[in-house]
């Protein structure tokens, strides 16, 4: 069943344009057919009860929650092409609750003022898409494109920066994940294509930041992202 996320105001649901689009013409959605409507991270089952005009009705509401018990932040370095829509559609999938675009000193890709919005529209429409393809019922935040030395502004209570620098195997990431208690915050740095910088390390690590290693190999910057957050995702779910 098609999942959007929209509005729910006196029991109809409210789609925004591009969703109503897809609905009735990608769709061919007809009368009396069902969808999901998340709204403020309520799931609601809802009915098609007419077309010209759209109007959807809802039904139910449905106790569902496919979240992580404990809040990702993806901090992921600004990359080139459409490795950057990989990074926002797989973080989505395996579960960030926030990703946060980080201007680092080696990002090959720069998202000026003036493409900003443009861009940033876009990275929206595919975390949306995604939340919406993985069942979420949550919509990630996609936050502003930050500084380094913006990256205080990023609130976590677990801090850990990918550093491809960090000798070893993965044990001090996956030791780092035993120290997780429930409600708190983890936030994951992963660097750009040409990693981080010894000053941004230092930086990090007056931040707050602990550097983990990722393993023995030197993976691309978003496999980083996938590899940390699928192993995340699996130690918040082991049970
Ligand atoms: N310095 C790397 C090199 O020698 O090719 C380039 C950076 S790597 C392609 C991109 C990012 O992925 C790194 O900045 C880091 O955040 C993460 N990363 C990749 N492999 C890693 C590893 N084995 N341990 C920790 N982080 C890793």
């Amino acid at each position: 069943m098609q999942r959007y996320f929209g509005r729910i105001v006196d029991k109809h649901a409210i789609l925004d344009d591009g969703d109503q689009y897809h609905l009735v013409k990608v769709m061919r959605a007809r009368q009396g057919d069902q969808i999901e409507v998340v709204n403020e991270g309520k799931l609601f089952l809802c009915t098609i009860s007419s077309l010209k005009p759209l109007n959807i009705v809802t039904t139910a509401q449905i106790k569902e929650n496919n979240e992580l018990k404990n809040d990702v932040v993806l901090i992921a370095s600004l990359l080139k092409g459409d490795k950057m829509d990989l990074v926002l559609q797989k973080a989505t999938e395996l579960g960030a609750e926030e990703i946060v675009l980080l201007q680092s000193e080696r990002s090959i890709a720069k998202i000026r003022n003036l493409d900003r919005d443009f861009k940033l529209e876009r990275f929206n429409r595919i975390v949306k898409e995604a939340a919406e393809q993985s069942k979420r019922t949550r919509l990630p935040l996609l936050y502003r494109v930050i500084k380094f030395n913006e990256l205080p502004e990023v609130e976590a209570d677990i801090k850990l920066m990918a550093y491809e620098g960090e000798q070893g195997s993965s044990a001090s990431f996956l030791n780092a994940l035993k120290e997780i208690k429930p409600g708190q915050r983890i936030a994951i740095l992963i660097g750009p294509e040409g990693g981080f910088s010894f000053d941004e390390v230092s930086e990090a690590k007056d931040y707050g930041y602990k550097t983990v290693s990722l393993g023995r190999r030197i993976l691309r910057a978003e496999t980083a992202s996938f590899y940390a957050l699928s192993v995340l995702a699996s130690h918040l779910e082991r049970k």
